[in-house]
C-alpha cells in the first residue's frame, strides 16, 4: 500500500479468486468453468471481419446483444442490463443502492465477493447465518427492510430455495433491492425471472461464464423493471460507456443462437454430478443436495485442507477455504466425466494413504 491510498480503503481486503494456474498442468476443478469449449457458431462469429472492426467502439448500448436476449428471455430491451461478468453487476447493484443508510444483507456462507463490494462503498453488510445444512430460511429474509444479495442456487453450497420463496422475499421489502444471483440456474435451478414483471424491486443477475461456456469473455446481465434497471446504466455510464467489448457482444450473440448445444452439455454436467455425488457416497463422504455445477462435499475421515492440498499435489485443483464454519467442506466444478474420474481416483489414493480403507 502506498500513502497516496485514499483512506476511504483502509481496511478493504480485495476478493481471492480461485487459482489459475496458466499452464496446463492440471485438472481444473475450482472455479466452475465449463469443461466444454464454447459452441461452433460462436467460433464463427470471431471471424476476422469482426477483429477488423476492432478499431472502432462497441455499441456503448449493447442493442443487438440486449434485442436478442429479450427475446430470449420474453422480456423488453429495458429490462435488461449488460455487464462485464455479472461481478460487475453485483460491483453496480451495491454502488447504486446501498450506502452507510441502506445496509445490504446476505447469507454468512456465500459467493466472497459480497462482503468485499460492502466494503469497497463503506455499507454495513449483515450477513445472515445458515440453518442446519447450509439451509437458508426464507423467513430469515422477509420484511428486513434492507437491501439483500442471494446466490440461488447458494454458492458454495449448491443448495437452492424455490421461486416462491424469493417471491416472499421481495415482496415483504418492497422499499429495498433485491439482487437474486443466478450464475448457477441452468444446472436445474428453477429461475426467479418472471418475477421481475411484478416487482419493481427486484434484479435477477445471470452470467455467460459457466452455462455458457464463456468466463474469459466477461459477459453478464441484470434483469429487472425499467426504473431499476436505468440506475444500472446510471451506473454504468458513470463509469465505464463501453464495458462490453466487440467481441464478446458477437459471442454472446451467437451463444444464445445456439442454446441446444449448452443445455446438451449441461445435461451431461447434470449426469456428471449425479455419478460423481454416488462415488462420494460409496467412500464416506456426505455431499449437499446440489442444483449447480460444483458440489460441496467432506470426507469424515480426513479433513477439508488435507484434501485440498493432497489433491492439489495430484495434479487436480479444488475450493476450499480456511473459515471455520466450512474448513472442513471442499467445493468441487463437475467436470467432464474423464476429469471427474482422475478426481475420484486421486481421492481413493489419499484416503488410502490415510489408513482408510476406500
Ligand atoms: C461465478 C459467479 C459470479 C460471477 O461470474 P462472472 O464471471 O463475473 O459472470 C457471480 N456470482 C456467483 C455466485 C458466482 O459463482
Amino acid at each position: 500500500m502506498s500513502k497516496f491510498l485514499s483512506s476511504r480503503f483502509a481496511g478493504l481486503e480485495a476478493y481471492v479468486p480461485g487459482e489459475q494456474p496458466q499452464d496446463q498442468q492440471y485438472v481444473k476443478l475450482n472455479t466452475n468453468e465449463s469443461p466444454f469449449p464454447p459452441s461452433p457458431a460462436v467460433f464463427a462469429a470471431i471471424n476476422e471481419a469482426e477483429v477488423g472492426r476492432l478499431n472502432l467502439y462497441p455499441d456503448p448500448e449493447g442493442k443487438a446483444l440486449k434485442q436478442r436476449l429479450a427475446a430470449f428471455y420474453d422480456v423488453k430491451p429495458e429490462n435488461l442490463f449488460l455487464a462485464n461478468g455479472s461481478d460487475e453487476l453485483l460491483n453496480f447493484f451495491f454502488m447504486a443502492f446501498c450506502d452507510k443508510d441502506r445496509p445490504v444483507a446476505f447469507p454468512a456462507v456465500s459467493y466472497g465477493f459480497y462482503p468485499v463490494y460492502a466494503s469497497l462503498y463503506g455499507v454495513p453488510a449483515c450477513p445472515i447465518p445458515l440453518r442446519e445444512n447450509f439451509r437458508l430460511e426464507p423467513r430469515d429474509y422477509m420484511g428486513i427492510g434492507k437491501n439483500i444479495v442471494i446466490a440461488n442456487p447458494n454458492a458454495p453450497t449448491g443448495r437452492t430455495i424455490t421461486v416462491a420463496e424469493i417471491e416472499d422475499i421481495v415482496r415483504t421489502n418492497p422499499d429495498n433491492a433485491v439482487l437474486i444471483d443466478e450464475a448457477y440456474i441452468d444446472f436445474g435451478g428453477d429461475s426467479c425471472l418472471e418475477l421481475v414483471h411484478q416487482y419493481d424491486n427486484l434484479v435477477v443477475g445471470q452470467t455467460f461464464s459457466k452455462f455458457r461456456s464463456l468466463a474469459g469473455g466477461r459477459l453478464g446481465y441484470g434483469v429487472g423493471s425499467p426504473g431499476i434497471i436505468a440506475d444500472l446504466e446510471l451506473m454504468k455510464f458513470s463509469t465505464n460507456s463501453y464495458n462490453i467489448n466487440r467481441l464478446t457482444m458477437a459471442a454472446g450473440i451467437a451463444t444464445l443462437d445456439s442454446h441446444e448445444y449448452y443445455l446438451n452439455n449441461s445435461r451431461t454436467v447434470q449426469d456428471n454430478r449425479a455419478y460423481t455425488v454416488s462415488e462420494l457416497d460409496k467412500l464416506g463422504f456426505e455431499t449437499l443436495p446440489s442444483k449447480a455445477n460444483f458440489i460441496f462435499t467432506r470426507c469424515k475421515a480426513v479433513d477439508g485442507d488435507t484434501i485440498y492440498r493432497k489433491l492439489k499435489e495430484k495434479g487436480v485443483l479444488v475450493r476450499h477455504w480456511n473459515k471455520p464454519e466450512i474448513a472442513d467442506w471442499c467445493r468441487v466444478t463437475i467436470g467432464s466425466r474423464a476429469q471427474m474420474d482422475v478426481f475420484l481416483e486421486k481421492v481413493r489414493e489419499i484416503l488410502k494413504e490415510a489408513g482408510q480403507d476406500a
